[in-house]
């Protein structure tokens, strides 16, 4: 608060002059107020370029990164990207390897070991948006039970905020591979989100500019359409993304960290030891031990890989490996490029029929009520 002085009304010889003075003086500091409002207000026109995005990761569960975190790794360190991610869901329904908790105490558990995977990749922005966990190869079911419509309007929030030149997510296709509906339904809201964002009619509050100061409602964000969108997958073969965008192999070596970008995967993914089969492992890796079970000797002998590679080529270490056995499918991560109005219509079909079905279930529960 500026401070003034307390005689100022006192000035003057007569009291008449001196409540005029007063007066005066009221009238400057509400004016004064009005200028250091409208100043303050000018001065938040831009957007926050902390939050400002190249990529824009948009996954289900935490350690959905892991499957593309070698690339992750390429981009942060090497080429100098700003990579934010957002997690649609805090997998709450997931297992523990490393304590007791389940559920929603679990997503709190799985949320921090998220921010640690993405600190290690030295990505801070990260998001949880509303979905929960939901175990099944079901799409529609994933978008009924998040609900989709929130996660949707959330994601939609990020972009506007983030402003990614890029969005990428899961492929929103079913796929003979680990396939969880959680995956597509998260590859379903980045598609709609990266429709929708550019126009100011959709979700209007968060593209209205603040009234006052203290603003609770009306959130001053810009429409923004993202140039790119690109799919990824946990397909167990892959040929049918081959040449539909660009491809990266984790065996190559980082310049500014001299170690593979798989290995800079592997720190990232080591903090997710309730998803880890042991989590000694991602404690061993986080300590710097990358020469035992998780070694360059490892990430050799399974080159090229994909994602059915991988596995099989951990084999006999497979149960120590676990998760990481996704990152060894990093050895070759492979993109495809979205451009397809058959991919956007099939997308589509996918959030009409979640609405739907939700509201089936929503007549069905008020009939039983
Ligand atoms: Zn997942």
């Amino acid at each position: 608060m500026p401070h003034f002085s307390p005689g100022l009304g006192e000035v003057g010889g007569t009291s008449s002059r001196g409540s005029r003075l007063k007066r005066f003086s009221g009238r400057a500091f509400v004016l004064l107020l009005l200028f250091a409002n409208g100043f303050a207000l000018a001065q938040i026109s831009s957007p926050d370029e902390r939050y400002k995005a190249d990529i824009l990761l948009v996954v289900a569960h935490p350690d959905d990164d892991t499957v593309v975190s070698s690339y992750l790794a390429r981009a942060v360190f090497d080429q100098h990207k700003r990579v934010a991610i957002v997690f649609c869901t805090p997998g709450d329904s997931g297992s523990n390897s490393e304590g007791r908790e389940h559920a929603r105490a679990l997503g709190l558990v799985r949320e921090i070991e998220a921010r640690r995977a993405m600190i290690a990749l030295g990505i801070t922005n990260v998001w949880f948006l509303n979905g929960r966990d939901t175990a099944s190869q079901d799409v529609q079911l994933s978008l009924a039970t998040w609900p989709s419509a929130s996660v949707l309007e959330q994601a939609v929030r990020v972009i506007r905020l983030t402003r990614p030149e890029v969005v990428m997510s899961w492929l929103p296709s079913s796929v003979a591979g680990e396939n969880h509906g959680d995956h597509q339904a998260s590859g379903v809201i980045a598609t709609e989100a990266f429709d929708i964002a550019g126009d100011p009619t959709v979700f209007p509050s968060q593209v209205a500019a603040p009234l006052r100061q203290y603003e609770n409602a009306l959130e001053g964000l810009s429409p923004w359409q993202s140039k790119k969108l690109y799919y990824f997958t946990d397909a167990f073969d892959t040929e049918f993304f081959r040449g539909h965008g660009p491809e990266y192999d984790g065996k190559d070596i980082s310049s500014s960290k001299h170690v593979s970008y798989l290995q800079l995967a592997a720190r990232s993914a080591a903090a997710y030891y309730t998803q880890l089969l042991d989590p000694n492992l991602g404690k061993r890796i986080e300590a710097g031990d990358t020469s035992s079970a998780f070694g360059a000797d490892l990430v050799s002998s399974c080159a090229p890989a994909n994602f059915a590679h991988a596995w099989k080529c951990s084999g006999g270490t497979r149960r120590f490996l676990g998760l990481l056995s996704r990152v060894l499918a990093g050895t070759r991560i492979e993109f495809a490029h979205v451009t397809a109005s058959r991919d956007r219509n099939t997308t589509r079909r996918h959030v009409d029929h979640s609405t739907a079905r939700k509201e089936q279930q929503l007549a069905a529960a008020a009939g039983h009520g």
